[in-house]
C-alpha cells in the first residue's frame, strides 16, 4: 500500500511559533499565569480606519470573488506606499495581493523554484523560510554569519552562492534577532544578485518597525536591473505595520511578467484574498498613518525595558535590536540546547519563549517585547529568577509553587 502522508508533506515541520502561541493561549485557559515572550504580534487594536472599511464592505453584503490578484483599490494602494517608502514607481501590474506576506511568499517561490534549485536563508532566519522551499521540491542553503554577529557577511554569501542558486531570502529589520542590515550590506547584495541573475527576495514586513530615528533603506535605490526583467521582489503586509496579524493580507511587487506568474498560482489555489479583508487593508494603507508612529514608540520604549532587563542577568549576551519587536539574547553561558532551556523556563518559570534553534541560531532565545511593558518586565524577571544560582529556590507564581533546579 502507498504511504498515506507524501514524503513532501510529512517532511516539513510544524511551525515553532504558531505552536507556541496555541500552547501558551492552554496555559492560560487552564488559569496559569503563564507570560508569553514568543508572541510575533502586536497587541495593538486594529486600526479604526481598517475595521470602518471592512464593516461598510460588509454591510454592503455584496461579498464576492475580486481579481485574483487583488481589488484595484488595494493595489493603487500598495503602489502609492511603493512610490512613497521605496522611491520606486510600479503600476497595478507589478503588484499581487496575497492572504498574508506567507503566502505571497510561497506564490513567489512556487512561480520561480525548480526542484533542487537551492535557495540562500542567512541566519539567523524566520522559521518559515526552509520550510517553504522544501515544499516547492528545492533545497535551503542556510548562510551563518560569523560567531556572535547577526548580520549576514557578503563573502560568506558569495562562497555560498553555486550553479544551482535561484534565490536569496534577506529580511530585514530581521526577525529574530531585530538587527537591521547596514546600507553597505543592503547596497552589496542588491548589486551582486543583479550581475549574478540571482532572485533577491527582500522580506520587508518589519521595515517601517525601525527604532532611535532610523529609517530603512530601500531595496531599489541600489538596483541597476531592467524593471521589466529585475529579479528584485519585494514582500510586504499590513499584519506588522498595522498589528492586523489575524487579517492575512500581504503584497508582492515584482516584473510583471513574475507576478503574472504568481497570480497563475494563487489562482489555482486560494483563488483570491478575503474581499472584506482587503477592504480593511484599503483603509489601513490609506487612512491616518500617526498609528504606525504610536505603534513604533510603544515598541521602542518596550524594547528598552526589555534590554534593561536582560542586561541585569548575568553572562547573558544581548545586541541591541533595532527594529521589529524581538530579539536574541545569547544564553551559551546557561545552556547550548535551546529547545531544553526554553523548555524549563516554561515548566519552572511560566514564561513562554522560542528557542534559538527554530531558527538557526543554537544557544539564544527569541524574545518579544511587543506584550504590555508589565509583562516584559516580569517576564524577563523571571528568568533571571529560574537562572541566577543565588535566587530563592521556590517562588509562588499566583497559586503555583515555582521550585527552581539549575545548577
Ligand atoms: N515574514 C516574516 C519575517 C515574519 O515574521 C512574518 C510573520 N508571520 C511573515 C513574513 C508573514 O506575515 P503575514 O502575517 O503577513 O503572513
Ligand atoms: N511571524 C511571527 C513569528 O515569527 C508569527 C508566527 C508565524 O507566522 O510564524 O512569531
Amino acid at each position: 500500500m502507498k504511504s498515506p502522508i507524501s514524503q513532501l508533506a510529512g517532511a516539513v515541520q510544524e511551525s515553532p511559533t504558531l505552536a507556541l502561541n496555541e500552547k501558551a493561549a492552554l496555559l492560560r485557559e487552564r488559569g496559569e499565569a503563564v507570560i508569553h515572550l514568543g508572541s510575533g504580534e502586536p497587541k495593538t487594536k486594529t486600526p479604526i480606519d481598517a475595521i470602518l472599511a471592512a464593516a461598510g464592505k460588509l454591510t454592503s453584503a455584496e461579498v464576492k470573488y475580486t481579481p485574483t490578484d487583488g481589488i484595484p483599490s488595494l493595489k493603487k494602494a500598495v503602489v502609492r506606499y511603493t512610490e512613497e517608502n521605496y522611491g520606486r514607481a510600479v503600476g497595478a501590474e507589478n503588484v499581487m495581493i496575497a492572504s498574508g506576506a506567507k503566502a505571497a511568499l510561497y506564490s513567489l517561490l512556487l512561480a520561480i523554484l525548480d526542484p533542487q534549485d537551492e535557495v540562500l536563508i542567512p541566519a539567523p532566519y524566520w522559521v518559515s523560510y526552509p520550510e517553504m522551499v522544501k515544499l516547492c521540491y528545492a533545497r535551503p542553503v542556510i548562510v551563518t554569519p560569523e560567531d556572535g554577529r547577526f548580520e549576514p557577511g557578503l563573502k560568506e554569501i558569495k562562497e555560498a552562492v553555486s550553479s544551482s542558486t535561484k534565490a536569496i531570502i534577506v529580511n530585514s529589520p530581521n526577525n529574530p534577532s531585530g538587527a537591521v542590515y547596514s546600507e553597505q550590506f543592503i547596497a552589496g547584495i542588491v548589486e551582486f544578485c543583479g550581475e549574478k541573475g540571482i532572485y533577491l527576495i527582500m522580506d520587508d514586513i518589519y521595515h517601517k518597525l525601525i527604532f532611535d530615528g532610523k529609517k530603512s533603506v530601500s531595496c531599489y535605490k541600489y538596483s541597476r536591473d531592467n524593471p521589466d526583467s529585475s529579479r528584485l521582489v519585494a514582500i510586504n503586509g499590513v499584519s506588522k505595520l498595522y498589528a492586523m496579524t489575524g487579517f492575512r493580507i500581504g503584497w508582492a511587487v515584482a516584473n510583471a511578467r513574475l507576478i503574472a506568474t504568481m497570480t497563475n498560482v494563487q489562482a489555482q489555489t486560494t483563488s483570491c484574498p478575503s474581499s472584506l479583508l482587503q477592504m480593511a487593508a484599503v483603509g489601513a494603507l490609506n487612512g491616518v498613518q500617526s498609528y504606525v508612529e504610536s505603534l513604533k514608540s510603544t515598541l521602542e520604549n518596550n524594547r528598552n525595558v526589555m534590554i534593561r532587563e536582560l542586561e541585569a542577568i548575568n553572562d547573558v549576551r544581548v545586541i541591541k535590536p533595532q527594529g521589529t519587536f524581538y530579539c536574541l539574547p545569547d544564553f551559551r553561558a546557561y545552556s547550548n540546547d535551546s529547545v531544553a532551556l526554553s523548555r524549563r523556563l516554561l515548566e519552572q518559570a511560566l514564561v513562554v519563549t522560542v528557542p534559538g534553534r527554530e531558527f538557526g541560531m543554537e544557544g539564544h532565545l527569541r524574545l518579544s517585547y511587543c506584550q504590555s511593558m508589565k509583562e516584559t518586565i516580569e517576564g524577563v524577571q523571571r528568568i533571571r529568577w529560574a537562572l541566577d544560582p543565588n535566587s530563592p529556590k521556590e517562588i509562588y507564581i499566583g497559586d503555583r509553587k515555582c521550585v527552581r533546579d539549575w545548577k
